[in-house]
């Protein structure tokens, strides 16, 4: 294992159900991602994606293997240790914003970094910073229904980052944008991860965004293969 191993797993199966009616979806994983390395994921509807970053992000356990972030295997953690590691691990992004509607982008935002520990002043000012990385300054009292949805992502990213996580996990971030918003705010994320240093795994359909990572993998039959 590298030294600057940020999430591997080693020989992760999963299934769905049982008996009868048993999906197996992963089917012997390996996967490794280091510090400021971006990854994508690729594969077709249904090849298990969304359920490999479940399990990337301590929420979903695997049946067999180990599930290791920063040479600790989680399998093997209790409930609450596994949420404290994922805090400053892990940072998710869905094709869904999931804002809090109530609350403004700020609010939004800063709620990671006071869950991370941070006090209300220092959480605003990271919020603050986020928010001015992702080109939303003249946003931050905005409430998510206020916002279009490439700024509501954008706010997301922002939210995602505040805990200072090591790696951004996307589960398709831009699926439900037109072109060229995903195109801004894809180039936008692949700038913030090299300023911070964060590594990216995205789950997407798009080779375009794909050619500007450092790896490719595709889940086809249960299994990641590498794309060249
Ligand atoms: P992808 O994200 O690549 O579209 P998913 O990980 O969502 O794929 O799903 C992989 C397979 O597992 C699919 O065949 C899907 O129908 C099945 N599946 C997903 N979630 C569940 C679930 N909660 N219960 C049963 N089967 C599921
Ligand atoms: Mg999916």
């Amino acid at each position: 294992m590298s030294d600057k191993s940020v999430i591997r797993l080693q020989d992760v199966t999963f299934a769905y159900g049982e008996g009868d009616s048993l999906i197996s979806v992963l089917d012997g994983v390996n996967f490794e991602v280091t510090a400021g390395q971006r990854t994508a994921l690729l594969g077709r509807s249904g090849s298990g994606k969304s359920t490999l970053m479940n399990i990337l992000a301590g929420l979903l356990m695997p049946e067999q293997g180990s599930v290791v972030w920063h040479g600790r295997d989680i399998t093997s953690l209790s409930d609450a240790k596994r949420v404290a590691l994922r805090r400053e691990t892990i940072g998710v992004v869905y094709q869904f914003h999931h804002l809090l509607p109530e609350f403004s982008a700020e609010e939004n935002v800063m709620l990671p970094a006071m869950l991370a520990g941070q006090t209300p002043t220092e959480s605003k000012r990271i919020a603050h910073n986020l928010l001015s990385q992702v080109g939303l300054d003249h946003r931050v009292t905005h409430r998510p229904g206020e916002l279009s949805g490439g700024e509501r992502q954008r706010v997301a990213i922002a939210r995602a980052l505040a805990g200072n996580p090591s790696v951004l996990l996307m589960d398709e971030p831009t699926g439900n944008l037109d072109e060229t918003t995903a195109d801004q705010v894809l180039s936008m994320l692949i700038e913030l991860s090299k300023s911070t240093g964060t590594s990216l795994v995205i789950v997407t359909h798009d080779r375009r965004v794909a050619s500007q990572t450092d790896q490719q993998f595709e889940l086809h039959r249960g299994q990641l293969q590498a794309v060249s």
